[in-house]
């Protein structure tokens, strides 16, 4: 397996200030990887180091095969990069703009940058200042994009972004890694990592608590279930569901006299244990990733229960 990105031990220090803090993180070729975590986790700091944008105190980091504090432009044209602090000022228009990065960055396809402002629903012929903050997001992914690097940094892309534009991205996403594009992106918008990634790395305090596929997430996720039973009146509901592992949090509507209850991880003995009965309705909510999440970071949230 090829790594477009693999970092050993990487630290970066601000003074007292342990901003990254011993990353060993692999990113393999053609995958999407998201980076999730709180503020301050220390997200930005990987990406800058990545982008030799800033040199990290200890450790090494290489990308698409090479060291960045020795890669140069050259790395650097094969990275595209969006920065999560945008600043887009000028009286030129959105179009100059990206003629000015297409020197920098190398060759665009004819038809490309068009291509990607009109997925994106944005109007190349405004001035760049005058673009609202959504507006200058998609100029920024477009400049990402454009070139269609083998590496995709993307540093908090969706923040902005309405609905709608955000699904139109993770289509693109999906596009270029079935392009044989990597993609590495940080968040702290969780559903969107879970439509799209591969493989997640939750950061905290500047440490990789877990790095996890989906799919494991969803296995140790929060689900919340309701049932409807007949012939069980609430208070032998309740006594049958509390003895089910991995259930709790059970509540009886008294309207409706159907269960709501919470499965933490494994669902199996709760569809063995309600067989025995005529179940008359039965919902399991899709895993709630955050919910998982914030379990791994041990807050209170990941067992709130309605
Ligand atoms: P956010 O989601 O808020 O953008 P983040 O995960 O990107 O957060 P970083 O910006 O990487 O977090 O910051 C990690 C830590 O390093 C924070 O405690 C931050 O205050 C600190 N830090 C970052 N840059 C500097 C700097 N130039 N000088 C001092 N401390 C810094």
């Amino acid at each position: 397996m090829t790594l477009a990105i693999e970092t050993s031990a990487l630290t970066k220090r601000y003074g007292s200030t342990t901003a990254l803090d011993g990353m060993d993180l692999a990113v393999p070729e053609g995958s999407i990887v998201g980076m999730i975590g709180p503020n301050g986790a220390g997200k930005t700091t990987t990406m800058r180091l990545l982008l030799d944008l800033i040199r990290p105190t200890s450790g090494t980091a290489r990308v698409l095969g090479e060291d960045p504090r020795s890669g140069g432009p050259t790395l650097r044209r094969r990275i595209g990069f969006l920065p999560g602090e945008l600043r887009l000022e000028g009286r030129v228009t959105g179009r100059a703009m990206l003629r000015h990065f297409e020197r920098i960055s190398g060759p665009v396809a004819p038809g490309r940058i068009d291509e990607l402002a009109d997925r994106f629903g944005l109007d190349l012929t405004r001035h760049v200042r005058k673009l609202s903050k959504g507006n200058k997001q998609k100029l920024g992914l477009v400049q990402a994009f454009m070139h269609s690097p083998p590496l995709l940094v993307l540093d908090e892309p969706t923040s902005g972004l309405d609905p709608l534009v955000q699904q139109e991205f993770l289509a693109m996403l999906r596009e270029v890694r079935a392009n044989g594009q990597t993609v590495f992106l940080s968040s702290h918008v969780l559903s969107e990592i879970e439509q799209v990634a591969d493989t997640v790395a939750i950061l905290r305090a500047g440490r990789i608590v877990t790095v996890s596929d989906v799919e494991s997430l969803r296995l140790t996720a929060v689900r919340r279930v309701r049932l409807g039973v007949r012939g069980m009146d609430a208070a032998q509901l309740v006594t049958a569901l509390a003895a089910v592992p991995h259930v709790s949090g059970i509540r009886v509507d008294a309207a409706t006299g159907r269960a709501h209850l919470t499965v933490d991880g494994d669902i199996d003995p709760l569809i063995k244990a309600i067989s025995h009965y005529e179940v008359t309705d039965l919902i399991a909510e899709e895993p709630d990733l955050e919910e998982s999440v914030l379990g791994l970071y041990g807050t209170q949230e990941a067992s709130h229960v309605d």
